[in-house]
Parts: C-alpha cells; sequence; structure tokens
C-alpha cells in the first residue's frame, strides 16, 4: 500500500508555480491577481480565506481580500464582482461561500465572469467541462485527478467509483473521470443516499471516491483488494486525548481499509492541501488566458 501524499503534492505545484510566475515576471512584468470576496464573519470563511491569501503572497501572487458587512445588499455585491471582472490586475475572483441568506449565491456565482472564475462553479465552466471543453474546473476535483496524474495511477477502462454527487465534489470529479483524456477516460458509477446496498458498487471499484461527509463510512468490508482509495472527508470527531478536544478523519476508515488497498490518500494530509493548489493553478490559468501573449512574453527575445 503506497500513501498518495496530498501535502508534498500540493508543496511541488505551488513551488512550480512560484517558478512560473517569477520567470514571466522578468520577461513581461506582469502577475496573475488573486481577489476574495468575503461576506460577513463566518470565522471558517475567515480562516479559509486568510490561508488562500497566504498561499499566494509565497508563490509571488498579488492577492487582495475584500471583506464586506453581513448586511450588505446583493444588487452591491453585484457591483463589487462587476468592479473586478472589469479589474485587469485581477484574474480570478473567489466568493467565499456560503454566504449570508438574504443573498441568492447563484446569481452572485453566475455574475463573476465565467474567465475568472477560479472555483469553476459558473454553469458556463460546468457546461463546458460536461462537453469537453476546455474550462476553469473547481478545484477539489481537479486536485483529486492532479493526484491521480502524479502517482501515475491507471484510470483508462477503470471503474471509477464515487460515492456522493455535491456539486463541490461528487458531480464535477464524475465529470471529470468519465471525460476522454490522459488520467480520465474511466467508467464511472455515482452513488448517493438513496443506494440501497452502497457495498455492491463499492466493491466494483477499482478507484473509489469518497466525498460522503460521515466520519470512517466507508470500512474494510466494503472495498475489495487493490482498489485505489480517495478520501474527499474532512470530518471532526470527539477525542478526549487530543488538546482540541477532536481529531480530524476522513469518509474512510483507514486502518482498515488501508490493508486492502493498493493506493490511499490521508486525511488530513491529501486531498485537503491539493484545494487552494488548484485554485492558485487555476489563477494561473486564467492569467495566462485573459493577458495577450504578447504581454506575457514581451521581453522573451532579448
Ligand atoms: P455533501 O454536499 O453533504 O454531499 C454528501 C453526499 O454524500 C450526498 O450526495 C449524499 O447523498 C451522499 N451520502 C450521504 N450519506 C450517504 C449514504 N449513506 N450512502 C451513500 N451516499 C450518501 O458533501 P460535500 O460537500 O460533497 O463534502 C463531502 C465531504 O468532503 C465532507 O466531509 C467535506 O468536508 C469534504 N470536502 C473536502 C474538501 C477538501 O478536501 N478540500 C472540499 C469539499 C468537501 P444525497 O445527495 O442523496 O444526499
Amino acid at each position: 500500500m503506497q500513501i498518495i501524499d496530498g501535502k508534498k503534492t500540493a508543496s511541488d505545484i505551488r513551488e512550480e508555480l512560484k517558478k512560473e510566475i517569477s520567470d514571466l515576471f522578468q520577461r513581461g512584468g506582469k502577475v496573475p491577481g488573486l481577489v476574495a470576496i468575503l461576506v460577513g464573519e463566518n470565522p471558517a470563511s475567515q480562516i479559509y480565506v486568510k490561508s488562500k491569501g497566504k498561499a499566494c503572497e509565497e508563490i509571488g501572487m498579488l492577492h487582495k481580500t475584500e471583506i464586506l458587512p453581513n448586511d450588505i445588499s446583493e444588487e452591491k455585491l453585484l457591483q463589487v464582482i462587476d468592479h473586478y471582472n472589469n479589474d485587469d490586475k485581477y484574474h480570478g475572483i473567489l466568493v467565499q461561500l456560503p454566504l449570508p441568506k438574504h443573498i441568492n449565491e447563484d446569481k452572485i456565482i453566475e455574475a463573476i465572469k465565467p474567465e475568472k472564475d477560479v472555483d469553476g462553479f459558473h454553469p458556463i465552466n460546468v457546461g463546458r467541462l460536461v462537453i469537453g471543453k476546455d474550462a476553469l474546473r473547481s478545484c477539489t476535483p481537479g486536485g483529486i485527478q492532479e493526484l491521480l496524474k502524479r502517482y501515475k495511477i491507471e484510470t483508462k477502462g477503470k471503474h471509477v467509483v464515487i460515492v456522493g454527487r455535491s456539486n463541490i465534489v461528487g458531480k464535477p470529479i464524475a465529470n471529470i473521470m468519465v471525460q476522454k483524456e490522459e488520467f480520465a477516460n474511466s467508467i464511472v458509477t455515482v452513488c448517493h443516499s438513496a443506494a440501497k446496498d452502497l457495498s455492491y458498487y463499492t466493491k466494483q471499484a477499482d478507484i473509489l471516491i469518497a466525498a460522503i461527509g460521515k466520519p470512517e463510512f466507508i470500512t474494510g468490508e466494503m472495498v475489495n483488494d487493490n482498489v485505489v482509495i480517495i478520501d474527499v472527508g474532512i470530518n471532526r470527531v470527539e477525542d478526549k486525548t487530543n488538546k482540541k478536544g477532536y481529531r480530524v478523519v476522513g469518509d474512510v476508515k483507514f486502518d482498515e481499509v488501508s490493508k486492502k488497498c493498493s493506493y490511499i490518500t490521508p486525511v488530513p494530509g491529501g486531498v485537503g492541501p491539493m484545494t487552494i493548489a488548484m485554485l492558485l493553478k487555476n489563477t494561473y490559468k486564467a492569467f495566462k488566458n485573459l493577458v495577450d501573449k504578447n504581454e506575457l512574453y514581451r521581453y522573451k527575445k532579448n
């Protein structure tokens, strides 16, 4: 059994981006920029936005956090988005979710220019992914494919069983793995809470992707030998022996399943760290798509 080290892979991606950004800056004097829009004072959202900002700074990416009051009107928020849609310094816009209840999240996501939608949630990007066109893909599913790619795990013709059908993990990873491309081209089954006998499906998996949100839900007897396990779950469970009073576990019962599988992503340190790395990668991609090639490589010939 081999551990898929998401922490190291994410760190490798950040190093690669840092180098590419520095090279491009030296050639053309431009850097990618990401603006994070944070509405209200949700402590978890504040932590996420702060870590995204820190990650940008570490790789030389321009970053700004726009903090807006909890009672901002939907109309005013739409105006802020419109401002950044037209601000050439920022190539990626992310609106930290969840938003306060009086704001329609769908309307806000749809207001982001698809070319700057680095979370990959805009229906244009979702639709382009489904029909196999180039798109900004959402970060956690993109990170899963990147892990499969970097560990050279064969996916072509393999049976990928996904447990979970959320719009941020289950559905987009299904749409990625079914594409006719490298590190996809799989036979895909998507399971959800209506499955009467989940084990019937999970036992057929060559690659099992668990995105359920239930601690240690997938047990050893639910999987076959040599399966590749991608555990997306992040769940807090009480642990009095831990200083914090809890520990974080995945959706997979690691000690049982790791004895049978060929590869496994640990929690923490598997899929989790990949999400921010892919956000940075998406911002860099948006930057390269949006900035005129002549400007990017202005000094190339010198
Ligand atoms: P979600 O929106 O709550 O979706 C959970 C999915 O699991 C639903 O589709 C649900 O089915 C399915 N499900 C629940 N119980 C089931 C059962 N008994 N049998 C089969 N399917 C069942 O969750 P999510 O947002 O996708 O997140 C899933 C997990 O991944 C969470 O632990 C979350 O914290 C974690 N996560 C991690 C990252 C990251 O690493 N960066 C990012 C996002 C999420 P129904 O649709 O029928 O309800």
